[in-house]
């Protein structure tokens, strides 16, 4: 328990940040595995180190801004969760700690700018397409572009696919064995439309009838990572209206681990709010499934093979291994592509740097964090990199170009993409 202070004053989450302080025994397991506390080798950049931080500043022992350099540095990956053999939910903590920094932050003009660029544009697909083509041009002037908004453009892809939207009902091929609804992904429609496309394709013929609720928005994960908490609760209530009914469908399934992750996260967000809103984020969360583990449980057909051998590397994303524990699924599915020989990366559960925003707000770790991760992959030497996140698809990218610039890298894609590259070989 938190010793100054009634978990009550901290909001409808209180429980859960006092729970978080209280179940730290300082053990130190989760340390090794901090990508932070590796790179940076400050206790204050360690779980055990962040911890004591906003215990303390929860008690009124410590400033604000003493705590939030360390707080900001941490990527929200959630590897300390996986590590730590008490139990603690870190990020039960870390959300609503950054959630209430926002109201004792000072930030310079810059970095609001930046924010508020990132926040108005990212989770809406329209903006979000507009910024990646004006981002596009600006990179030819890079050197003019001021220092924070350069990591922004260093991510975009040298060619920006056309868009695509998906249907609102894709019926599944033979008879149906089940009926889900489709988070389509903001900014996964705008960096890469064929994951949803590949999605729709795999499920059809596993059985699944699949719909996607026409007013869905982006499921508030970004904003929610940033503190941005009144946002990601207004997209989250747009989300609960577009849905369908849940008794009408057998899983709301997902494809980017990072969306997954955040809508699981409902339940916690509308904590405190009148019982039928809460109650329906509650179920909501209860439905949300990745779409890997949706299909190992339900039984995915027999795939046909790859035309010729490939070398796979899987990438764990940090919000399917350590938020949401899928890391058998998406392995068994792969070996089960004739002709896929599954590769083990070397520190699998390390984070790429992407995290979110994370890449933007703190460039430099990032870049270290993603070329420890893309040189790990190389040493692999795969053929093929998969992964089931659009961010770290993007940071791994940009990383491997960057690692070997003159070289050319292996094809990056999604999990779900390289099961429907199988089918589609069958044509
Ligand atoms: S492993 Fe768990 S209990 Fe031990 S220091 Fe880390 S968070 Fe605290
Ligand atoms: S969430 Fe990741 S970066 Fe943050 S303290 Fe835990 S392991 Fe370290």
């Amino acid at each position: 328990m938190l010793h100054h202070i009634d978990p009550d004053t901290l909001g409808p989450q209180g429980e859960h940040m006092t729970r978080a302080v209280k179940t730290c025994v300082h053990c130190g397991f989760c340390l090794p595995t901090c990508p932070t506390y590796k790179t940076l080798g400050e206790e204050m950049d360690s779980p055990r180190g962040r911890i004591f931080l906003m215990k303390n500043v929860l008690e009124g022992e410590l400033a604000w801004s003493d705590a939030l350099p360390y707080v900001d540095r941490c990527l929200g990956c959630l590897a300390c969760v996986t590590a730590c053999p008490s139990g603690v939910q870190y990020g039960e903590l870390l959300t609503p700690f950054r959630a209430q920094a926002e109201a004792h932050r000072h930030r310079g003009l810059i970095d609001r700018l930046r924010r508020t660029l990132t926040l108005a544009t990212l989770p809406y697909p329209a903006r979000f397409r507009m910024a990646a083509r004006l981002g596009q041009l600006a990179r030819h002037a890079r050197s003019l572009v001021p220092a924070p908004f350069r990591a922004m453009l260093d991510l975009l892809p040298a060619d920006l696919p056309a868009a695509r939207p998906l249907p609102e009902l894709t019926p599944a091929i033979g008879p149906r064995k089940a009926r889900v609804a489709l988070l389509a992904g903001c900014a996964q429609q705008v960096l890469a439309p064929n994951i949803g496309w590949a999605a729709l394709r795999v499920l059809a013929h596993a059985g699944v009838e699949v719909l996607v609720p026409r007013d869905q928005q982006c499921c508030g994960a970004l904003a929610l990572h940033v503190g941005e908490e009144a946002q990601a609760r207004t997209l989250a209530r747009a989300n609960l209206r577009a849905f369908p009914n849940l008794a009408d469908i057998d899983a709301i399934v997902t494809t980017a681990a990072g969306c997954g992750s955040g809508l699981r996260d409902y339940a916690q967000l509308f904590e405190g709010e009148p019982a039928p809103e809460a109650d329906r984020a509650k179920a909501f969360a209860a439905h949300v499934i990745d779409i890997a583990a949706f299909l190992d449980r339900l039984g995915l057909p027999d795939l046909p093979s790859l035309p010729a051998p490939v070398k796979v590397a899987y990438h764990d994303a940090c919000h399917l291994a350590h938020a949401q524990g899928v890391r058998v699924e998406p392995r068994a599915l792969l070996r089960r592509i004739p002709n896929v020989t599954l590769i083990e990366v070397p520190n699998a559960g390390d984070c790429c740097g992407s995290a979110g925003t994370y890449n933007l707000d703190q460039p430099d770790i990032a870049r270290e964090l993603g070329l420890r991760k893309a040189n790990a992959l190389i040493s692999t030497q795969p053929d093929i990199i998969v992964s089931g996140n659009i961010g770290c698809l993007t940071q791994i990218r940009s990383s491997l170009e960057a690692c070997s610039p003159a070289t050319p890298v292996p094809v990056v894609m999604h999990t779900i993409e390289l099961i429907d590259r199988a089918l589609q070989s069958k044509s």
